[in-house]
């Protein structure tokens, strides 16, 4: 039983990070094309103004994206609750944190799934260390920066393995922006 569910998003405590960093491009899952970095023009302050009819005005890819509680853990954990709307000049690097951040939960996803499989004692230890660390640790910005060429390498490492962890998920590649 985990005390701090990390991977429940709650938008309330993020600032519509998902909105501005992420790319997408006009077609079936959003109705025009945005480049990362750019605040979507549905956006008022944190909140979307079509929210409540996304999927009717050409916006079912927002209604399926989740950041699996990458955004409101950066702007809490990594920002004390500050934002780029507030102080522009955070806009990258809360661009940069929220990017790692869903790295690090998207690990802490396929760590807590393979939970169910039935691993040798040392490989369910290693597996348990990595999890207890992404989510325990209090993240700062330039961590966040060094996670994917340090911890994140060592854990699909870990994930690739020897033949008898062969059935452990392996980590996807990249991130489709959504
Ligand atoms: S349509 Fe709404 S939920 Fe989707 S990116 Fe724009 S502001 Fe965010």
């Amino acid at each position: 039983m985990h005390q701090i569910d990390r991977l429940k998003t709650d938008c309330s405590k993020c600032a519509a990070l998902c909105c501005v960093v992420l790319a997408f491009d006009k077609g079936k899952d959003f109705a025009f094309d945005k480049n990362p970095g750019e605040p979507c023009r549905n956006l008022s302050g944190h909140r979307c103004t079509i929210h409540n009819t996304l999927a009717q005005d050409g916006f079912p890819g927002c209604v399926a994206y989740d950041c699996l509680g990458a955004g409101n853990r950066v702007v809490q954990e990594v920002f004390a609750g500050q934002s780029w709307q507030r102080d522009p000049r955070l806009m990258p690097l809360m661009m940069e944190a929220f990017s790692a951040m869903r790295e690090v939960h998207k690990r802490i996803d396929m760590l807590r799934a393979a939970e169910f499989l039935t691993l040798e004692p040392r490989i369910e230890q290693k597996r348990k260390d990595f999890l207890d660390d992404l989510e325990r640790h209090h993240w700062s910005g330039p961590e966040l920066n060094e996670f994917e060429f340090g911890l994140a390498l060592e854990i699909d490492i870990f994930f690739h393995g020897s033949s008898e962890r062969s059935a452990l998920p392996v980590p996807l590649d990249g991130e489709v922006a959504t």
